[in-house]
């Protein structure tokens, strides 16, 4: 993520900011600019880092999901493409499990934002009916719902936004991490897995080399990895322990472990912590690409485990990353940099 400032004055701005503290200006999100842009009056024309209000305003979810993205202005409000990507969303009077669905959408735009970053495909229903990217943000308040992915629908248990319900989780699961954007970046893998490597003969033999048969039973897996956990010296092979129940989620977890590391490393440049050549947009190509990513991230991921530490906090970054998941990590890259357009 980028290192964003207010085009009007140059304050510091996150982005999840709509309005600037310093000088009060309008703020909208531009995916395209991957920029704040300030959203001015209709008499001041347009600048570098502004656009116009009558041509420009606040996705329709603003209020619902805090959502900070511009869209066209028209007769209708609009929902960014992020939101618009939502199919199934708890309703407006469920004040349960609103909060949680703007904290999932927020975790969403992070992912939404690095997947363009990266050229990633982001093909929703309208234009795939059938194997379109959506999400299902539900409430299992009232009835149980299972987060996974199936047929380009990423469903999430709204339940994981609550800090005490996902706590529990973890440590009943004995993870090191869970977050909302860690699950979507999981799924968001699967995702992938059947939009890139499946249809290829050559990815999909490479696949079963690296990470096994992704037909294997599943429900068999499951049962065996919930009766006898994880096989001893998994952490050789695998970079985590739910990774070793099947091929499919051994790709899903290492996939989302890509993602953490291009998405920090990226931030980690912005804010000079990290050489510029690591950043996203400076896509780092070829196999030799993924070596630079991996000898930038370990000394960081280190030291910024060591800076947690100093606070008194876990590790930022609680895995180790041995040759077998590197091997793995970086057939991914490999399809990220050969299916993306070069610039
Ligand atoms: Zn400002
Ligand atoms: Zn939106
Ligand atoms: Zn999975």
């Amino acid at each position: 993520m980028r290192d964003f400032s207010c085009p009007k004055c140059g304050q510091r701005l996150a982005f999840e900011n709509s309005l600037c503290l310093n000088c009060g200006s309008a703020l909208g999100f531009s995916l395209k600019d991957m920029a704040l842009l300030v959203i001015a009056p209709a008499d001041q024309g347009e600048h570098p880092g502004v656009v116009d209000s009558r041509r420009y305003r606040l996705c329709a979810n603003l209020h619902l999901a805090e959502c900070n993205w511009l869209v066209e202005t028209g007769p209708v409000p609009k929902l960014c493409i992020s939101c618009a990507l939502t199919r199934t969303r708890p309703n407006d009077n469920d004040a349960m499990a609103l909060p949680a669905f703007a904290a999932a959408e927020k975790a969403k735009r992070r992912l939404i934002a690095q997947l363009y970053e990266l050229k990633l495909p982001i093909i929703g229903r309208d234009e795939d009916p059938a194997y379109g990217l959506a999400f299902d943000l539900l409430s299992s308040a009232d009835h149980k719902v299972f987060t996974g992915h199936q047929n380009g629908v990423i469903t999430l248990d709204l339940a994981e936004g609550d800090d005490v319900h996902r706590t529990r989780l973890r440590i009943e699961m004995d993870e090191p991490y869970r977050t909302l954007l860690g699950h979507f970046r999981h799924e968001i893998g699967h995702y992938y897995f059947y939009r890139l490597v499946s249809p290829s003969q050559e990815y999909s033999q490479r696949f079963r080399e690296l990470f096994g048969d992704p037909d294997a039973d599943y429900q068999a897996a499951l049962d065996r990895h919930y009766e006898h956990g994880a096989p001893p010296g998994w952490d050789d092979r695998y970079v985590s322990s739910y990774a070793t129940m099947h091929a499919s989620e051994d790709w899903a977890e290492t996939f989302a472990h890509y993602l953490h590391i291009r998405d920090t490393l990226d931030t980690a440049a912005a804010f000079g912590f990290a050489p510029a050549g690591a950043m996203c947009e400076r896509t780092v190509l070829g196999s030799s690409g993924f070596d630079t990513i991996i000898e930038l991230w370990l000394p960081l991921a280190w030291g910024l485990n060591m800076v947690n530490r100093s606070m008194g906090r876990d590790d930022l970054y609680p895995f180790v990353l041995p040759p077998a998941v590197l091997e793995k990590m970086r057939f991914i890259h490999t399809i990220v940099d050969e299916i993306t357009p070069q610039k």
